[in-house]
């Protein structure tokens, strides 16, 4: 078994993680969205793809167990730094003050695309503020994050809710020292749509 239909795929790369063969590749559609690709020379047929999608199996939340607060960092300049007040620098502080590490969404170096990525210091911080308008490239860091976890370190996991569903069907067991944070989010626009939109600006710099 293996997962052959995508059309309820969000790229989140829980598969792609989770492949004891390393048989799933996440490679860009032409619109530049990451879809996973399967090796089929690699494939065992395991299922553990299917397994840990959550388009397939969603995870279960308890409605009942659901509380709401409303709140904004009080830190006027990281607020100014910030897409929706704060709250983010906020939980991360916390657990980078108390020796834990926080994996967020950050440009590359090129600014063509959006990574994810961890840092356990306020410096690094400063790479996740603000919402990046397209796709991250999830990479290592479900396995990098379930390596600190299993290690007994505080980790906050910062993302989309479809990463966030997709790092807890990738873990399949509940980590105390797991926090996650999954911002709200109407779905991720085309990284392809921004590395062009990138590329006619430096064109246009370079003309001038
Ligand atoms: C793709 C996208 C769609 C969004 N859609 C909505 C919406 O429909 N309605 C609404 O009210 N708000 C939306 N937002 C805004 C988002 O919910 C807020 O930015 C969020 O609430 C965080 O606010 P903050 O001020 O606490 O943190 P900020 O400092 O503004 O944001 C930092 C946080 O956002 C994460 N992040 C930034 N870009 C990405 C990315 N591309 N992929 C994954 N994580 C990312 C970082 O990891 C970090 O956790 C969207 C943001 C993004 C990136």
């Amino acid at each position: 078994m293996k997962i052959n239909n995508l059309s309820n795929c969000t790229g989140c790369s829980a598969c792609y993680s989770a492949c004891p063969k390393s048989a799933i590749l996440m490679v860009e559609n032409n619109e530049g969205f990451l879809y996973p690709k399967i090796d089929d020379r690699k494939c065992v047929e395991c299922g553990l793809c299917e397994k840990v999608c959550p388009a397939i199996s969603p995870l279960r939340v308890q409605k009942s167990e659901c509380k709401a607060f409303a709140a904004i960092n009080n830190d006027e300049a990281i607020r100014i730094e910030s897409s929706s007040g704060g709250v983010f620098t906020a939980i991360a502080e916390k657990i980078v003050t108390t020796g834990g590490e926080v994996f967020g969404a950050k440009f590359s170096e090129d600014f063509k695309s959006v990574v994810h990525s961890w840092t356990d210091n306020m410096d690094g911080l400063k790479d996740f503020r603000g919402s990046k308008y397209l796709q991250s490239s999830v990479n290592e860091s479900f396995k990098e994050c379930e390596r600190f976890l299993k290690a007994g370190e505080k980790v906050l996991f910062s993302g989309t809710p479809c990463q966030i569903q997709g790092l807890k069907k990738y873990l399949r067991k509940e980590y105390e020292n797991l926090l996650t944070v999954d911002i709200i989010c109407h779905g991720v626009p085309s990284p392809l749509l921004w590395k062009l939109y990138v590329e006619y600006r430096e064109k246009l710099a370079a003309s001038r």
